[in-house]
C-alpha cells in the first residue's frame, strides 16, 4: 500500500514536512569514490527527509590545494564552534598524488591536522549484521577500539648504531640539570630508539575514553605492558586510575559500568573469549594493530565506523576506510562499482544523532536510528554490495551497485517511516 493512501492532502503535507535542525552540522566533503557516495547519501536518504542545516567545507584535494589547506583548519575550527562534524574520506597526498593533481605541495593528512586542532581520541567500532558472523565465534556485541593518537613510536627518534659504543638517554632540565642513563653498551652494530609521551595528552586520552564509555553505556578496558615498562607504561596506568578515581568513579557506578585495567597480553586473551560490548582503550601502537585485528575479525573495513572525540566533547564522525581509489578509477572509466556505503552512511547517522541529542531534537535522533535500522535490514534481507556478499551467510543474495544499494535502503526507510 502506498504510504499516504487514505489520508487527506493537508495531512500528507504535514507528514511530509521535513525534519528541522536548529544548529548546523559541520560537513566536510572529501575525495574520490567516497565523495560520490557522499552526494548519493545526501540526495537519496537525507535531503528528502531533513532540512539539512550544514556548514559545508570542501576538503576535496583540489580545494585544499586552492586554499593552501586553510579550508581544513577552518573546518576544524567550525567543529570546535558547533560541536559536531561529519567527514568524508580524504586523500592524504603522497608524491604520486602531487603529480596526479598538480599540487602546490604535499599537504599534510587532513585527519592529522584536524586531530591536532581538536586534540582527540579516535574510537572505532564495527557495524554488526546478523548474517555476517565474526571470525571469533563468541563475539556478539561490537568491540570499540579507542586509540591514543599522540606520541610513542609515531613521534620517535631512531637510528642505527653502526659499531661498538655506548647509547645514553639524557634529559636536560630547563635549570640545566642533566639526568643520564646508559641504554646499552654496544659491542657491535644494532639499533636505538627514543620516544616520549606527555601527561597532558594521556589525561585527555583517559577523559575521552571515560566520556565515550559513559556515552555508549559500555565498560571501559585499558591495557598496557606496565610490568615490563615500569615507568613509561605505568604512567599511563596511573593517570587512568587517577582520572577515574577523581572524575568518573561515581558516574560509572551510577551507570552500572566498570573500568578495568589489565596487562595487554591478558586483555588480548580475555577479548577473544568475551562476548564483546566493551570499549578497549589502547596506546597508540597497540590501537593501530588491534583495530585492524578487530575490524578484520568482525568482517570488513567497509563496516567500521570511526569517531574522533575531543576532551571538551567535540565529535567528528567518519568512515574508517579511505577514498576507495581502485573503485573510483573504475567509476571514471564508466564501469559499474559496488562500493559499500555503510560506514559513510553511519558517519552521517552518528553525527545527526549526536546533533539531535545535543539540541533535544528527538525527530532527528529517531530519524538517524530508523535510517541505520533500514540499512541493516537491507543487508539482512540479502541486498548488499560485493564486498559483503563474500562474507554473508545468507543463501539468497542480491549483489547491487553503489547507487542501487542506497535506493534499496530508501525503500525500506520509507516503509519504516510510514509504519510509525
Ligand atoms: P581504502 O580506500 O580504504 O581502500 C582499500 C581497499 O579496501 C579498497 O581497494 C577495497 O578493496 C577495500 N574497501 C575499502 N573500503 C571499501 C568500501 N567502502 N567498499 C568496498 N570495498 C572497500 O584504502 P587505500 O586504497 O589504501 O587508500 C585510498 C586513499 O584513501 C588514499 O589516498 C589514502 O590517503 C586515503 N585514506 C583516507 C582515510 C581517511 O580519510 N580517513 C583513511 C585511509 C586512507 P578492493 O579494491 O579489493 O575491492
Ligand atoms: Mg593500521
Amino acid at each position: 500500500m502506498p504510504p499516504f493512501e487514505g489520508y487527506r492532502k493537508d495531512e500528507i503535507s504535514f507528514m511530509n514536512e521535513k525534519i528541522k535542525m536548529q544548529v548546523p552540522l559541520v560537513e566536510m566533503d572529501g575525495d574520490e569514490m567516497t565523495r560520490i557516495i557522499w552526494q548519493l547519501i545526501k540526495d537519496e536518504l537525507l535531503l528528502p527527509y531533513i532540512e539539512l542545516n550544514t556548514e559545508y567545507y570542501d576538503l576535496g584535494l583540489r580545494h585544499r590545494d586552492e586554499t593552501d589547506d586553510q579550508i581544513t583548519v577552518e573546518a576544524a575550527m567550525a567543529a570546535k564552534k558547533y560541536g559536531v562534524a561529519v567527514k568524508c574520506a580524504t586523500i592524504t597526498p603522497n608524491a604520486q598524488r602531487v603529480g596526479e593533481y598538480g599540487l602546490k605541495q604535499m599537504w599534510k593528512s587532513p585527519n592529522g591536522t584536524i586531530r591536532a586542532i581538536l586534540d582527540g581520541t579516535v574510537f572505532r567500532a564495527p557495524i554488526l549484521v546478523d548474517s555476517i558472523k565474526p571470525s571469533v565465534r563468541t563475539w556478539k556485541k561490537p568491540i570499540t577500539i579507542a586509540r591514543h593518537a599522540y606520541g610513542d613510536i609515531y613521534r620517535n627518534v631512531e637510528y642505527r648504531a653502526e659499531g661498538p659504543g655506548t647509547a645514553e638517554l639524557v634529559f636536560r632540565g630547563q635549570d640545566g640539570k642533566e639526568r643520564r642513563e646508559t641504554v646499552f653498551e654496544f659491542k657491535g652494530p644494532g639499533v636505538i630508539m627514543g620516544m616520549h609521551n606527555i601527561d597532558a595528552s594521556i589525561v585527555s586520552f583517559a577523559r575521552a575514553c571515560f566520556n565515550y564509555a559513559l556515552d555508549v553505556k559500555q565498560d571501559l578496558w585499558f591495557a598496557t605492558k606496565d610490568t615490563i615498562s615500569k615507568i613509561y607504561d605505568h604512567t599511563f596506568k596511573d593517570i587512568f586510575q587517577e582520572v577515574y578515581d577523581n572524575e568518573y568513579r561515581e558516574k560509572f557506578t551510577e551507570a552500572g559500568l566498570e573500568y578495568f585495567y589489565t596487562l595487554i597480553d591478558d586483555a588480548v586473551a580475555r577479548i577473544i573469549r568475551s562476548e564483546g560490548g566493551m570499549v578497549w582503550a589502547c596506546k597508540n601502537y597497540d590501537g593501530d594493530v588491534m583495530s585492524d585485528m578487530v575490524a578484520t575479525a568482525f568482517g570488513s573495513l567497509a563496516m567500521m565506523t570511526s569517531v574522533l572525540v575531543s576532551p571538551e566533547g567535540i565529535y567528528e564522525y567518519e568512515a574508517a576506510h579511505g577514498t576507495v581509489t581502485r573503485h573510483y578509477y573504475r567509476h571514471l572509466k564508466g564501469e559499474e562499482t559496488s562500493t559499500n556505503s555503510m560506514a559513510t552512511l553511519f558517519a552521517w547517522t552518528g553525527a545527526l544523532r549526536k546533533r539531535g541529542e545535543l539540541d533535544g531534537n528527538t525527530a532527528l535522533t529517531d530519524f538517524a536510528d530508523t535510517l541505520e535500522a533500514a540499512s541493516i535490514k537491507t543487508i539482512e534481507e540479502g541486498v548488499m554490495t560485493k564486498d559483503l556478499s563474500q562474507l554473508s551467510e545468507l543463501s539468497e543474495k542480491k549483489i547491487v551497485n553503489t547507487a542501487d544499494f542506497l535506493k534499496e535502503v530508501r525503500v525500506r526507510l520509507d516503509s519504516m517511516l510510514s509504519g510509525k
